[in-house]
């Protein structure tokens, strides 16, 4: 076109021009396609083909056409060489890829026109002029109708690629949001998880706590439940001026007991009046309480004298209606136990501590009038 509007134009710059743009290419496309696929290219490979084609580039540049004219079927020979590790670098490419058709006719568009024309243009095939050649090559401009499919498949994959990306990134989205819910399930789970193992640990620490507060021969409570509960008792009465009762219990000649019947007998005639008092004293509000060996203590919160009196009568009679024989005992055929009792409307001068010695004074009293009975403290 240049040369059709400027005759006059330099034959020699044009004739560089012209071997330029074909020399410039290969390197060129060997380079676009090394950015489109990194991965199948080798980076060595592709640095030769460069190096060469700057050196024959600075050869057009530097010399007159009548030299590097002459190097021009070498540049050829190279290019087909090109050719050919392009050719199966593609083979490499469509095996792994998708659009294999596409990527073939994106590449083999220019490969093949390029080859066609420098076959056609080849000082070889015009001298030698081989008639089934001739009839093959028949154009020597078939690398611009090359170049137009190129363009387009070009655009054509670039868009896939465009819009793989974007359907992969939308994926992603979709999955990143998937795994958000799970663990906003997984977190809930794992909180009821979390929130059932604190339920079950607080019922083992109930449970844990009834049993330290426990005796475990008699199942009554012992005396740390006593030490911990007749404090809030007390003051509870001593708010509402409400009178309250202690009562301590002891086996009469239980000593006598063991050493005639044995420990084991000793413990199940324990376990006997334990029960039977517990169900005397029925009360959410009382309190039994195994405090030492064979000695129980009652507390009965808002109880008075007459209230007290009747119960330690109660006890009695049901302990001697339970009938366990004691052949040592002085005093009766059968296990018969002492109680003092002793009650008060508490006053602030005054402690739990001074109410439960009266009732120890009123057993010893008790114990001292001849066993089997209950004194009241005055
Ligand atoms: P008293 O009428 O004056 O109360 O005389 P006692 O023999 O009942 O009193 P003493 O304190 O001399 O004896 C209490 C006995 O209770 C001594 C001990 O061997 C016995 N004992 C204490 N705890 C247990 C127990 O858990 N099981 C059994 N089998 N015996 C126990
Ligand atoms: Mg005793
Ligand atoms: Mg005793």
């Amino acid at each position: 076109m240049f040369i059709y509007f400027f005759p006059q134009f330099s034959w020699e710059i044009a004739h560089k021009a012209l071997t330029l743009t074909f020399y410039l290419g290969v390197p060129l496309i060997v380079t676009f396609f090394r950015e489109a696929f990194p991965a199948h290219f080798h980076q060595k490979v592709v640095r030769v083909i460069q190096s060469i084609a700057a050196m024959f580039v600075a050869l057009v540049i530097l010399t007159p056409a009548r030299i590097f004219s002459v190097v021009n079927p070498g540049y050829q020979i190279f290019t087909i060489c090109v050719i050919v590790y392009l050719m199966a670098t593609f083979m490499k490419i469509v095996h792994a890829n998708d659009d294999g058709w596409l990527i073939i006719a994106w590449g083999l568009a220019i490969i093949l026109t390029s080859l066609n024309d420098i076959i056609f243009l080849s000082i070889w095939m015009n001298d030698h002029s081989l008639p089934v050649l001739r009839n093959i090559f028949r154009t020597d401009n078939l690398s611009a109708i090359g170049q137009l499919i190129f363009v387009f498949t070009n655009s054509i994959v670039l868009a896939k690629r465009f819009s793989k990306s974007l359907e992969y990134e939308e994926n992603m989205t979709k999955e990143l949001t998937a795994i958000n819910q799970n663990l906003d399930a997984l977190v809930k789970k794992r909180t009821e998880a979390l929130n059932e193992s604190k339920i079950e640990l607080e019922k083992a620490n109930y449970t844990l706590e009834q049993m330290a507060r426990r005796d475990p021969l008699t199942g009554l409570w012992n005396r740390r439940h006593y030490n911990e509960t007749i404090e809030l008792e007390w003051r509870r009465c001593l708010r509402h001026q409400k009178p309250i009762t202690i009562m301590v219990l002891d086996i009469d000649y239980y000593k006598m007991y063991n050493d005639c019947y044995g420990h084991v007998a000793g413990d199940e005639c324990l376990i006997k009046i334990a029960q039977t008092i517990e169900v005397l004293f029925g009360r959410s509000s009382d309190l039994v309480v195994r405090y030492g060996g064979e000695e129980f203590v009652i507390v009965m919160p808002e109880a008075g004298e007459t209230q007290a009196i009747q119960m330690a009568r109660k006890v009695l009679k049901s302990i001697e209606a339970l009938n366990i024989p004691h052949e040592l005992s002085p005093i009766a055929p059968r296990v018969t136990v002492s109680i003092g009792v002793a009650s008060m409307v508490p006053e602030d001068h005054r402690s739990y501590g001074d109410l439960l010695l009266s009732a120890d004074k009123a057993l010893y009293q008790a114990k001292s009038a001849g066993r089997n009975r209950y004194h009241y403290f005055t």
